[in-house]
């Protein structure tokens, strides 16, 4: 039997059953006729149909193979297109940003720092279904070696308290560990090892552990593409920067990309694509922030999704001058962003698993418009827009460990998002949002963006 009629029958074969109950249970909806793209790479599927019941999607197919159990609400979104919820996997969420996530359609964040209280509120809040707002996977406070980079950071000072933040974490509930700057590789592999003992997935801004060093030692995603130079180039000088300081180290990581050599990069990019680890390379950071001495790019569109008080909270001329960044150190920030380009083809040729991640809201990331502008960057980078919606949706559900995410098929989640334009012509066309479906419920991106 070929994967197509297994699909049509296991269809037919599942709403036999259902026929039968119809009257119980939650209410169906089916958006009907759009193209679909189910995420999983094939051909998109014409004048289809997604039939939601409650939060689960019960059937995905042609018209003419999807039958309607009576009292089904059908919404007619013909002439678009359909792709499953975006997922920002690298997000420091704020609660203003909830409901413009969802407006962008972005259906999942995985937060990797945050205040605990207020992040597992929120994401508790929106497992529960209230109000507008992504399902939130919470990383709790990052462990960082002494002294922590933050204040609400956990500091570790050797292996044994290293491990025993890992189990406080791991008691807390929290769906992954992320690792920060200050951890040597003796620190990170008591964080990975302890955190192998819970299954839970460790994520790492790298600082003073090259990224060939910490994908050995297991861990999960790699973040900014921290650690490649250091693996691919002159490692001791990068070290010595980032000992002096998260912003001198930031600063002489970020200048060194234009100064590595291309043959060494897509080595590299081969062995760690090798290691099976995960790159969120948030290109939307290393552009956003290669461009912060531009006045111009505060002209941005989508700031207006930014209340005026938090764009002022941003205090971009002061993070400017604690970063020390000079003309010269800004020319060299985008010299090095064809060279980062560079890398991640290389290893998406060498069969690497790309994801998106944004970093919003950092200073002039904006929460949901930024997932788009990542999406954009990955295509510049050499992805096709095919893969750039995967590493946006199926793919990323993978690193968060989420097999009901990701992809439209029966019996996954129902977070989808409905385009007026088709995102495989221009992947620019994944702005043109006009629905958002996020655990079965149906949402006019317009409603939401006509608050603010
Ligand atoms: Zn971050």
């Amino acid at each position: 039997m070929t994967r197509a009629t297994a699909t049509v029958a296991s269809v037919v074969f599942g709403l036999t059953l259902l026929g039968a109950c119809a009257e119980q249970g939650p209410p169906r909806t089916a958006l009907m006729g759009a193209t679909i793209l189910d995420g999983r790479g094939g051909t998109p599927l014409r004048d289809g149909v997604v039939l939601v019941r409650g939060s689960t999607i019960e059937a995905v197919g042609q018209r003419e193979n999807v039958l309607l159990p009576r009292g089904t609400k059908q919404i007619d979104v013909s002439g678009s297109w359909i792709i499953p919820g975006l997922i920002d996997a690298h997000a420091h969420v704020a609660r203003w940003a909830l409901d413009r996530y969802v407006a962008y359609g972005v259906t999942t964040v995985r937060d990797v720092h945050n205040e605990p209280d207020s992040i597992f509120a929120m994401s508790e809040a929106a497992d529960l279904g209230g109000g507008l707002s992504p399902r939130i996977y919470v990383a709790g406070a990052m462990i960082d070696g002494a002294p922590a980079t933050y204040p609400s950071a956990t500091e570790v000072t050797d292996t044994r308290s290293a491990r025993q933040a890992v189990d406080r974490l791991s008691v807390a509930g929290v769906h992954l560990i992320k690792g920060y700057t200050r951890l040597t590789p003796e620190l990170l592999e008591a964080v990975v090892d302890e955190a192998r003992t819970f299954r839970i997935p460790v994520a790492v801004h790298l600082g003073l552990t090259d990224a060939l060093t910490a994908s050995k030692l297991g861990v999960a995603s790699i973040e900014h593409l921290s650690g490649v130079p250091e693996a691919a180039g002159r490692a001791d000088p990068l070290f010595a920067a980032h000992q002096n300081g998260f912003w001198a180290g930031w600063t002489a990581f970020e200048k060194s990309w234009a100064t590595l050599d291309s043959v060494a990069l897509i080595r590299l990019a081969g062995q760690l694509a090798e290691t099976k680890v995960t790159m969120v390379p948030t290109l939307a950071l290393h552009e956003v922030f290669s461009q912060l001495d531009d006045t111009t790019s505060t002209t941005d569109p989508d700031l207006l999704s930014v209340p005026a008080n938090q764009r002022t909270a941003w205090k971009v001329p002061e993070m400017l001058s604690r970063a020390g960044w000079t003309p010269a150190d800004f020319a060299a920030f985008r010299r090095g962003r064809p060279m980062q380009d560079l890398f991640v083809r290389a290893f998406r040729q060498a069969g690497g698993r790309i994801v998106t991640g944004t970093d919003a809201a950092n200073q002039m990331l904006v929460p949901g418009a930024s997932e788009h502008l990542e999406l954009e960057l990955l295509v510049g980078a050499g992805l096709t827009p095919a893969e750039a919606l995967g590493a946006g949706t199926r793919d990323a559900a993978t690193l968060l460990g989420a097999d009901s995410l990701g992809t439209l098929e029966p019996g996954k989640a129902a977070d989808l998002v409905v385009l007026s334009r088709d995102p495989l012509a221009d992947i620019r066309n994944t702005r043109s949002v006009t629905r958002v479906m996020v655990r079965g419920q149906l949402i006019l991106a317009d409603s939401i963006r006509n608050r603010w």
